[in-house]
């Protein structure tokens, strides 16, 4: 007989109590619900959370559904408003704007994408842009909001959406989940970590003194990376060459009367600024690079820009790049400590959660043995790649001059990924598929078109369908979307019935 040798992981202590270590607590507990794990959050009540963070991708949809939160407990208690897409103003050019949508972008026709259908009509009779055709837009235009229903199929049943909220009340939120799930608090400052004879993470020395022991360390101690970076020295691939902004300032604003159900992130002189709609508040914050602008031009930019501000406005700096190892020995690092793509698609806490679920699915004995972490850490690598291409494509297919950073554009080198799947799409609107790409063809495809990036022909596969009879079907389509969408409740009614049943 075989003897198995199973060693599970007794104790986890998570470090740091921002969104990354709630949300990480919380997927540990809800994973480990029949195990005799422990799980101890250590978070030092002397350095505050980064308190950003407020909008999201239609992921955070399903996380409540993994944590089994109900989505409207959790949008009253974090003031959160819906999210169907992302406005990007003044990006391609001065005066310009174009939406990147939650969801699909119409149907396929004839087995082929819906795509290469509008893109032949974008040659022979340009009428409506590639994003008219999507629902989540179709709605944010108006300011509405729609949950479609999975069991009744309609015109607005490809939308989908994500939420904006309050970070601080996020983590609130998820601190109370997690003490519900049997997690420990431990609010105290970690001076010192001690490694075993092996190099791994043994205990953690707080500051009354005591120290706490673990198997295995999840390091959520933001842009401290106090265990993967201070006690493991584990490196940094810094990607600022690709991203170079790498300030933000930040404040909250009051909140206007009619609430858009979406994220607008407008282009300016030295970088891109944030509006993040929520109940109660606005967020706002300009992303800049340093290079070329100083915090008091920020300041004034982001003066001008907003309502009366309601906080003290906060700048916050930051290095685009991924840890070398996300998983390396006993330590996991998720959050700012594992790295920080910036902010423009809202990606970060996706890959919170992502890294989580992927470590949950690779959970360890104590061992820790060294394929496993492997394979984690090459699975995650590819997730931040396609997603750092996805965020270079924003700013790289700029017609922008106007300034010394837009002009920087002209000449950056992008990564050889980026640069063939763009080199292959210029040919026939063809997309090379990665599997591990969070970003839908129809993402790549509104975010290329609204960037004024146009294949020179279709695929010539297309030619096989009745051109005159989808023709025909573009303009019902637009007209019955236009005419649900009247139908539905504006994005205000929508949070007041919320608050209201
Ligand atoms: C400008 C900006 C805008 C952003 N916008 C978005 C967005 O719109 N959407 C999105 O998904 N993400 C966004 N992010 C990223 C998002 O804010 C973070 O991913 C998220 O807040 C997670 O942060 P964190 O928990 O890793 O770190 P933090 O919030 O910094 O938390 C660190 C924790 O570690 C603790 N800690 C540190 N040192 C010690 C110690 N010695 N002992 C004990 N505890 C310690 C601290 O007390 C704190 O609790 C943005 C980030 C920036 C910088």
């Amino acid at each position: 007989m075989i003897k198995t040798k199973n060693d599970p992981i007794n104790s986890f202590i998570v470090v740091g109590g921002g969104t990354a270590g709630w949300i990480s607590a919380a997927i540990l507990a809800r994973s480990l619900t029949n195990s005799n794990s422990s799980i101890t959050v250590v978070e030092s009540p002397n350095i505050p959370t980064v308190g950003v963070g407020e909008a999201t991708i239609p992921s955070i949809v399903d996380l409540l559904e993994y944590l089994r939160i109900p989505l409207k407990e959790f949008i009253l208690a974090t003031n959160a408003t819906f999210k169907l897409g992302i406005k990007f103003i003044d990006w391609q050019q001065k005066g310009h704007h174009y939406w990147h949508p939650f969801g699909f972008v119409g149907n396929k026709i004839d087995g082929k994408p819906f795509y290469q259908h509008w893109l032949k009509h974008q040659f022979n009779n340009p009428q409506f842009d590639f994003t008219d055709f999507s629902p989540a837009i179709a709605l944010a235009k108006k300011s509405k909001f729609y949950i479609p229903d999975p069991k009744v199929k309609n015109n607005l049943s490809n939308s989908t959406y994500a939420l904006h909220f309050d970070a601080s009340l996020v983590a609130k939120y998820l601190a109370e989940y997690c003490k519900g799930m049997g997690v420990t608090l431990l609010q105290q400052h970690i001076q010192s970590t001690t490694l075993d004879k092996q190099g791994k993470i043994e205990t953690l020395h707080l500051d009354n003194k005591t120290s706490i022991s673990g198997d295995f360390f999840i390091d959520c101690s933001g842009q401290q990376a106090l265990l993967i970076h201070k006690a493991l020295r584990v490196g940094y691939d810094n990607w600022q060459h690709f991203l170079p902004v790498d300030r933000a300032i930040t404040a909250q604003s009051t909140i206007e009367e009619t609430i858009p159900p979406y994220t607008q992130a407008t282009a300016h002189e030295h970088g891109w600024r944030w509006k993040i709609p929520l109940q109660n508040r606005t967020g706002n914050g300009y992303v800049f690079c340093s290079d070329y602008c100083s915090d008091d031009d920020a300041l004034n930019l982001l003066k001008q820009n907003s309502t009366d501000f309601i906080t003290e406005p906060r700048f916050i700096s930051f290095t685009t790049g991924k840890r070398d190892k996300i998983w390396h020995k006993n330590c996991l690092a998720v959050g700012l400590s594992s790295g920080f793509l910036e902010p423009l698609e809202s990606t970060s806490i996706y890959l919170i959660m992502k890294t989580m679920l992927n470590f949950v699915e690779c959970l360890p004995n104590k061992q820790c043995e060294r394929p496993t972490i492997d394979e984690f850490n090459r699975l995650i690598d590819d997730e931040y790649h396609a997603i750092r291409d996805f965020i270079v494509l924003h700013y790289c297919t700029t017609k922008r001059k106007d300034s010394a950073f837009w002009q920087m554009w002209q000449h950056i080198n992008i990564p050889d990924t980026l640069k063939t799947k763009i080199d292959l799409f210029k040919c026939q609107g063809r997309l090379y598929e990665n599997k591990y790409d969070l970003f839908s063809a129809d993402s790549w495809y509104s975010v290329l078109e609204g960037m004024g990036v146009r294949p020179r022909s279709y695929d010539p596969l297309i030619d096989a369908s009745n051109y005159n009879k989808i023709n025909q079907a573009f303009t019902l389509s637009v007209t019955e979307l236009t005419n649900s969408v009247s139908k539905t409740l504006t994005h205000n009614e929508y949070i007041n019935r919320l608050r209201t049943t």
